[in-house]
């Protein structure tokens, strides 16, 4: 007798309801395209997961390209009747920021988006 062995998807972990498929995700950061990487994704929410190899490989590109700790927090502090964010320097240095440009700010899902031409 033949004993077929039932093949185990992996499960996804977010939803629960997908499975995971080897896949090649165009990974970006911050806007900044990094390379291609293998990743399982789910094939019902379409989140991906990498091993700590690739993880590591991604870390890489990105402090190849010099983005990687761009994202940090900041407080908000007051300045008179406003409230001020501060913009780190690797930040402004990344973006080539420079004090008198011109940004426009606005809300978005409950965040808040500035946007400045550089
Ligand atoms: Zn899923």
């Amino acid at each position: 007798m033949v004993n077929i062995k039932k093949i185990k998807m992996k499960k996804c972990p977010i939803c629960e309801k997908g499975n995971l498929e080897k896949k090649k995700i165009k990974e970006q950061m911050f806007g900044v395209y990094l390379g291609e990487f293998l990743a399982e994704v789910c094939d019902e929410c379409n989140e991906s997961f990498t091993d700590e190899e690739t993880t590591k490989k991604i870390e890489e590109a990105a402090k190849e390209k010099g983005i990687w700790g761009l994202g940090v927090k900041t407080k908000i502090t007051k300045t008179g009747n406003s409230l001020a964010v501060r913009i780190p320097k690797k930040i402004a240095d990344f973006l080539n920021l420079k004090e008198g440009i011109e940004a426009y700010i606005h809300p978005d899902a409950g965040r808040v988006i500035v946007e400045a031409r550089v």
